[in-house]
């Protein structure tokens, strides 16, 4: 077959050679510390396997209605309402009151991406995104036909409504923000929030806010909102009063609690966005996997607390260790921290600096897979506190040039 023919235009366009090479590279090595892994190091939590094993001994196998099992919407209901204070209705379309925000399950945050996307871009329009970005990000725009336009958030790597504003065109559908931020680590402040959500408003650009890593928010990143049930969390333009009809939030069950393999997520918001969303999610993925629908929803009575306070112990531990010898923003959530190369230091190039890391076998990633520069690099502590020291004491002594 002649698949140069074949291939669409859409396909040929995504080049997959950046992270592909730091996987290549990574394969080489013997024993590396491996300082790149994008998912958490804690096995799923024993009642959500257990709810799991029930439920695919019990037959839960078959199909669910696109937009997830009642139960789990009805628990992620509840739970909005205590996170965002949005009075989401969890009934689908023909039940629901349409006036009130609707939710979506979803298969994995990826799903509910894609979906929103589908269901709101035409050829040509335009999205904007951080700089640096989910790897994913330029290309699911491309994917749809949109022109993915970046906005440069160096050196503190917040997306704000001023860094924004001059970037809206006639042509802009949305604003992505990710909060906290993949590579980076940065989360959002509550006004930063506030403020870009104004802007959309403004300007009739819809704001989507992918949160996959909302738990991941350290306490002095996290906020007591006005809504919801006042427990600190992390801050969200959901959190802004009527936010749910300008404002799809993409989250996922992954990170959370370590189960990125299964494949699930959720997106809320407009009624008629998710109404739209559930429609084409009927044409796609059908729904999400059945019986972990029902370990999700058990998913989201475990205490993830004594998790989130391990890794904020690694995350002070990097701010410290790389903190004195290169520029660091610091990390207020996720499992990344985004260091400068010092000018000094492999040319300040992260592509040859992390070359040098290579021989030394630490693995982090060059700030180019997620970036237009190639000027930082992206370091995961998703890894045990011996493997990261090890790791860091390598990197520290590199940084030192
Ligand atoms: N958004 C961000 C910012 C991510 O980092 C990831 C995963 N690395 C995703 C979305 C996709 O998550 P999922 O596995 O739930 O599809």
């Amino acid at each position: 077959m002649d698949f140069s023919r074949l291939l669409s235009e859409r396909s040929r366009g995504i080049d997959a050679s950046g992270i592909r090479r730091v996987f290549d590279l990574g394969a080489k090595l013997k024993d590396p510390i491996n300082l790149s892994i994008g998912q958490p190091d804690f096995p799923v939590a024993e009642p959500i396997k257990q709810a799991a094993i029930a439920h695919i001994l019990g037959n839960s196998n078959g199909y669910t209605v696109t937009q997830g099992i009642a139960p789990l919407r009805n628990r992620l209901a509840r739970h909005l309402a205590d996170d965002v204070g949005w009075n989401v209705d969890p009934h689908p379309a023909a039940e629901a009151d349409h006036t009130r925000p609707g939710v979506l399950v979803t298969s994995g945050t990826s799903g509910g991406l894609l979906l929103s996307f589908l269901a709101l871009i035409n050829p040509g329009d335009e999205v904007i995104i951080p700089d640096p970005y989910f790897v994913m990000y330029p290309h699911l725009c491309r994917m749809v036909g949109a022109t993915p336009v970046f906005c440069d958030t160096y050196p503190d790597f917040q997306m704000t409504a001023e860094r924004v504003a001059p970037l809206i065109t006639a042509r802009t559908k949305v604003v992505l923000l990710n909060t906290p931020g993949n590579p980076s680590g940065a989360v959002a402040s509550q006004r930063q929030c506030a403020e870009l959500l104004e802007l959309c408003r403004a300007k009739g650009v819809l704001l989507i806010s992918d949160e996959i890593y909302d738990e991941f928010t350290y306490p002095d990143a996290r906020v007591v909102s006005e809504v919801g049930d006042r427990t600190p969390r992390c801050p969200s333009p959901a959190r802004v009063a009527g936010s749910h009809d300008d404002v799809l939030l993409v989250r996922g069950f992954g990170k959370t609690y370590g189960m990125t393999g299964w494949r699930l997520g959720y997106a809320a918001g407009p009624r008629r966005l998710i109404e739209e969303m559930s429609k084409l999610q009927q044409y796609t993925f059908v729904c999400a996997p059945s019986a972990l629908q029902w370990a999700a929803a058990a998913a989201l009575d475990v205490n993830m607390a004594n998790h989130i306070e391990t890794y904020r112990k690694r995350r002070d531990l990097v701010v410290e260790m790389l903190g004195k010898v290169t520029e660091l923003a610091a990390p207020g959530g996720a499992f990344y921290a985004f260091p400068r190369v010092p000018e000094g230091v492999a040319g300040g190039s992260a592509t040859k600096f992390i070359e040098k890391c290579l021989e030394k076998s630490v693995l982090v990633i060059p700030g180019n897979v997620f970036s237009r520069r190639d000027t930082h690099f992206r370091l995961s502590y998703a890894t045990d506190e011996k493997n990261l020291v090890r790791g860091l004491e390598v990197l520290v002594g590199l940084l030192k040039g």
